[in-house]
């Protein structure tokens, strides 16, 4: 399958030279999930603006690569870079509310997007309207159209955000929480809705998400960031089965689970470092229970396993030779 997105060794700053998204590279072929996973604060919100350039006042991509098909995003003038958002990517997020207009009606910001990516035109443009909104789920699709967005429900206004993102025909589309301000039976509908639509365009998904369940219902790749970096790589079934970071065995160690019989729930103690308080050596260290002298000393290097990867000293070939060596001798 080909290759939608590629990232390289992306990096955004402050003005004050403080690092956000400090080297990020991925991959997301065709047909593909790729979730992004995270406790608030992490950075991932951050990578998907950066992706789209649309980052807030004072922040900038100061370097690595974004190709979208190959084209390097960083290089398209303002311009150009409008016509891929809402295009070729599209993205849909957290609180639809506020990414609708309230003023017009769901047909006509549909419309909106069409308008700026197709030649559509009078009444082909109407019958698409109608198209998307069935494609979505939508009842009544004719009747929704002339509707205003305060006249939906949430769960219906997060799929009129999605026939909006999919008007575009976009190639790869950036979920941002998705389903987070949902109840749970409109999560489950959004989430087969949008794994409907992959099924039959091929299109990429990039899912950003702090929900473990969520990952495990649609990721068929994941990488799991603390402080601004990716710390482990994996498929779903890799991760799911065998987390190497101690940062994503805690993730998984304080996810509720009937199995454990009322055990407690672990939670991680501490919090995501802020940008001005960044450890030296590992980030993680502070709240990681497996720390020691290096890494407190020593940031640890990006580590490739068998068809994943790991930022974590325990699984650097220099480590695992020096602590085999030790036993060796013991
Ligand atoms: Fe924990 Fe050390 Fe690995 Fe960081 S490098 S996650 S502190 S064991
Ligand atoms: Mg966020």
């Amino acid at each position: 399958m080909s290759e939608v997105l590629s990232v390289e060794s992306l990096v955004a700053q402050l003005r004050n030279g403080a690092v956000i998204v400090d080297g990020i590279s991925f991959a997301i072929r065709q047909s593909e999930t790729f979730a992004l996973l995270g406790e608030s604060g992490c950075g991932k919100s951050m990578t998907a603006l950066s992706l789209l350039r649309l980052m807030p006042d004072g922040v900038a991509l100061t370097s690595g690569s974004v190709r979208l098909q190959g084209d390097e995003l960083l290089h398209l003038t303002e311009a150009e870079m409008c016509r891929v958002r809402g295009g070729c990517m599209a993205m849909i997020f957290q609180e639809p509310g506020l990414s609708l207009n309230p003023v017009l009606t769901v047909g006509q910001q549909i419309g909106e997007v069409l308008a700026l990516h197709d030649r559509l035109a009078g009444t082909a443009v109407q019958a698409r309207i109608v198209e998307l909104l069935q494609q979505v789920g939508i009842p009544d699709p004719e009747r929704r159209a002339g509707e205003y967005p305060f006249q939906l429900s949430g769960g219906m206004k997060q799929r009129v955000m999605v026939a909006m993102a999919l008007a575009g025909e976009p190639q790869l589309l950036i979920a941002d929480e998705p389903t987070t301000a949902l109840d749970v039976t409109i999560q489950a509908q959004v989430l087969q809705l949008l794994r409907d639509t992959q099924a039959s365009s091929g299109m990429a998904i990039l899912l950003i998400t702090h929900d473990l369940g969520v990952v495990a219902e649609m990721a068929h790749q994941v990488a799991v960031m603390y402080a601004g970096q990716i710390v482990e790589r994996a498929s779903r079934p890799q991760l799911f089965s065998q987390p190497l970071h101690p940062y994503t065995q805690k993730l998984f160690a304080a996810l509720p689970d009937a199995r454990r019989d009322g055990a407690p729930l672990e939670a991680i103690p501490g919090s995501v470092p802020a940008l001005n308080a960044m450890p030296t050596g590992c980030r993680f260290a502070p709240r990681c229970d497996r720390a020691w002298e290096l890494c407190r000393a020593e940031a640890p290097e990006w580590t490739e396993l068998e068809g994943r990867g790991v930022r974590c000293h325990l699984y650097s070939e220099s480590v695992v030779d020096h602590l085999q060596s030790l036993a060796e001798k013991s």
